[in-house]
């Protein structure tokens, strides 16, 4: 049986020659034929190159009549080499002509040929193209055959992309979906349109180094290099800080599993083997893990595809020492970040300025990095279904975190209409900002205090910037979810101290910790967190009233920080009196120590709860006179009164809560309010939505807390509200059996005047 002379090794090392040679793209092809044909033994070699109308035209033959070159054409799908292409996979068949698939193109000659052996030709996981080889007996190729033969399809990629012979960007089929304008339909994370560029947050690496000038040496920096990312994910999984909290570990562990998977480091050495340099032996497995995955339909698979995906990436970063883009520094002015999913403390490491949009294939609205995106007013979008495979650095993308529709390649009148939209949204911020300094009052005289959610140093510029009344909530677990390690006391002083500072005579409530569930703290006893459901587990109060030093820490860091001043604090998920009565004696405790140390104190401390969990909704007689204030978080109350994971997009947006059963239940908590004289706020992210908000001040809130951008809006609204008639109107929705009122809230507005 005849085998490859001298082995791929060699045919490598004569490829590199031909490389180096200063021909023309076609020249080189021609050679390139010529040589695998005499080095596999093998009577014909041709090349086949995807064209945009999805044929595979042979663009090089040794062996077949060369009249055919750049006439014969097969469709994806036609014949064994429009086989290969379209399951980007090889075939190696002994009898080739007694295949169903066989296609006979008799301007080629190649009847008398018995035996063939293909492989695409693919880059990125796309297929460009097909390389086989044709023997007249019937030939049995070997398996290391076939796996040089796609070792030099790699080279051949690299042919094809460097000599422009076909245009890599017209490409059709599976190919050419991934070049034309595509809309996916996202999940709105944070608001705004950004219009800009993509960067990839873990940029693709495009090897350029392929053939390896000494094996051992490349097999030595394979080995190194997957030794050094075990270690990686070890460390991770070991010193995880918070912004790789949830999903994120089980990726991880995922990622452990299959980096220590026999199978694929063995697949990458015998790659090497064969003559390739280190990254380019990870990229041809990769290849096939790709091509598999952007044909996979099981989304278990993908996943699972993915993680091999990722872990190639991060390999080949190592190799060729390319950087994840936040640490490139040249981000483009109007840079929109792609990324499967990223924690908060990965966003931060971005330059701000040249951020306009994020988009993540993954995430949920209410996770922490969607947080902070809202907070650093980044327009953020969610679930992109497959993005990271439908785009390319450098991409245009127009990105709408109101809708969540993404447009990637835009066409040019989808860019005129959101450039349009960019300047009308642009228009109104003008409006806001000049009302920023008027009353929040609605038409016929009623003030509604209008404060901004907070959590992060960032955030202090956007109370001033957006005329709020104060800080309505600020989420003191941000500054420990984002930082590395344990924020001491004196860190813990110093920002709530930059809060008050930056406050001044604006009155601002800060939140204890509200971790645990699945917002994990890197220094706590990880094994405590696994849970089967987070949000109602050990969190927030629960673990201040358990593990008390860390309530009491924060508790005088907040105190020391507001010495001489107003200090406002509340507690989250309390869902009993005894609760809270437990939570307020530390503080007690707290200011007695200070006191007795002769250390200065708040002048004015009010202490209040959040109003979260819906047991606590029924205690209101014996809560409210314990109680300075309450604030209503309607994020939680709702998860919990409707049963709906907050964080579950299949869920989360079930149920309507402009309802019956909502509205009731509010203006049951208000009335108690007021017959107790407390006052009470609503911080949720329903009170930044106007028509929401309107519902609210309907209900009878005159306070309500919500992200800085929305305050604009919602002052709009407030000031074109009649609020005694929508209080009257409102009385007729709370009997009614509907499962949404919004559209009579709707056209009260619209009847009224009130801007939504
Ligand atoms: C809420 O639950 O409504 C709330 C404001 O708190 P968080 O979103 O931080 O849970
Ligand atoms: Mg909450």
């Amino acid at each position: 049986m005849a085998g490859a002379v001298g082995g791929p090794r060699v045919l490598l090392r004569k490829l590199r020659e031909v490389m180096a040679e200063q021909v023309t793209a076609q020249q080189r092809l021609d050679m390139i034929v010529v040589l695998i044909a005499s080095n596999m033994v093998a009577e014909v070699c041709s090349v086949y190159l995807m064209r945009p109308t999805n044929e595979l035209e042979l663009f090089a033959t040794e062996g077949l009549k060369p009249t055919a070159v750049h006439k014969t054409r097969l469709r994806v799908g036609e014949g064994l080499i429009g086989d290969i292409a379209s399951h980007a996979r090889p075939l190696n068949l002994a009898d080739a002509q007694s295949h169903p698939g066989f296609a006979y193109r008799p301007e080629t000659g190649e009847e008398v040929y018995k035996s063939l052996m293909g492989v695409p030709v693919l880059r990125s996981g796309r297929v460009v193209g097909v390389l086989a080889v044709q023997n007249r007996t019937k030939r049995n190729y070997t398996e290391e055959e076939v796996e040089a033969l796609q070792t030099v399809a790699m080279v051949l990629a690299e042919v094809v992309a460097a000599g422009d012979l076909i245009n890599l960007n017209e490409l059709d089929g599976a190919t050419q979906t991934q070049r034309r304008p595509l809309h996916i339909a996202a999940s709105p994370f944070a608001e705004g349109i950004a219009l800009g560029h993509a960067v990839m947050h873990e940029p693709r690496v495009h090897v350029t180094r392929l053939i390896a000038e000494d094996v051992d040496v490349e097999l030595e920096r394979l080995e190194q290099s997957v030794y050094q990312l075990r270690g990686s994910i070890d460390d991770m999984l070991e010193t995880e800080d918070l912004s790789h909290a949830g999903d994120h570990r089980e990726v991880l562990q995922a990622y452990r599993m299959f980096a220590n998977d026999r199978g694929w480091l063995q697949r990458m050495s015998e790659a090497v083997r064969t003559g390739l340099t280190a990254e380019a032996a990870v990229e041809r497995v990769q290849n096939d893990t790709r091509a598999r995955l952007l044909r996979a339909a099981d989304p278990y698979l993908r996943d699972r595809l993915h993680d091999f995906d990722d872990l190639a990436n991060r390999l080949l970063r190592q190799l060729t020492g390319v950087k994840l883009s936040s640490a490139s520094g040249n981000l483009p002015n109007d840079t929109i970040l792609i990324a499967r999913n990223m924690g908060p403390a990965e966003l931060l490491d971005y330059d701000k300025v040249r951020l306009r949009a994020l988009v993540l294939e993954e995430g949920a609205a209410n996770a922490h990095v969607a947080i902070v995106a809202r907070a650093l007013g980044i327009v953020t979008v969610g679930r992109a279904d497959a993005i990271l495979d439908s785009i390319d650095t450098g991409d245009a993308i127009i990105v709408d975190g109101d809708a969540g529709d993404v447009y990637i390649r835009p066409t040019s009148d989808i860019i005129d209409a959101y450039s349009e939209k960019a300047r009308f949204r642009a228009r109104k911020q003008e409006q806001y900002q000049a009302i920023r300094h008027e009353p929040s009052v609605t038409s016929d005289g009623e003030p509604v205090a209008l404060y901004v959610n907070a959590g992060l140093q960032v955030d202090l510029r956007h109370l001033h910037e957006s005329g709020a009344e104060g800080i309505g909530l600020f989420r003191t677990e941000l500054q420990f979810m984002v930082a590395a390690k344990l924020p001491s006391l004196k860190d813990q002083i110093e920002l709530y101290t930059a809060v008050l500072d930056a406050a001044g005579d604006h009155p601002t409530v800060f939140r204890t910790l509200d971790v645990g569930g699945d917002k994990m703290l890197p220094y706590m006893d990880v094994a405590a967190f696994k849970e089967e459901n987070p949000a109602l587990g050990w969190r927030a109060i629960r673990i201040g009233l358990d593990r008390p030093a860390l309530l009491r820490h924060q508790l005088r860091a907040l105190l020391t920080a507001a010495a001489g001043r107003s200090l406002r604090v509340m507690f989250p998920m309390v869902a009993e009196v005894a609760e809270f009565k437990r939570a307020r004696a530390f503080v007690d405790k707290e200011l007695a120590r200070l006191k007795k140390f002769g250390h200065p104190v708040p002048a004015h401390l009010e202490i209040g709860t959040m109003l979260e969990v819906p047991s606590l909704v029924w205690q209101l007689d014996t809560l409210l006179p314990l109680v300075d204030f309450v604030s209503v978080g309607s994020n939680d109350l709702m998860q919990f009164l409707f049963a709906v994971d907050r964080g579950n997009s299949r869920v989360s947006n079930r149920y309507d809560l402009l309802s019956p059963a909502t509205l009731g239940f509010l203006r049951f908590i208000v009335t108690k309010c007021r017959a107790h004289n407390v006052p009470v706020t609503l911080c949720g992210e329903m009170s930044g939505r106007p028509l929401e908000a309107m519902a609210l001040v309907g209900l009878g809130f005159r306070r309500i807390s919500m992200s800085p951008a929305a305050i604009g809006p919602v002052k709009m609204m407030v000031r074109s509200l009649p609020a005694g008639l929508l209080e009257t109107f409102m009385e007729g929705l709370y009997g009614l059996p509907d499962a949404s009122v919004r559209e009579q809230l709707a056209d009260f507005a619209a009847d009224h005047g009130v801007v939504i």
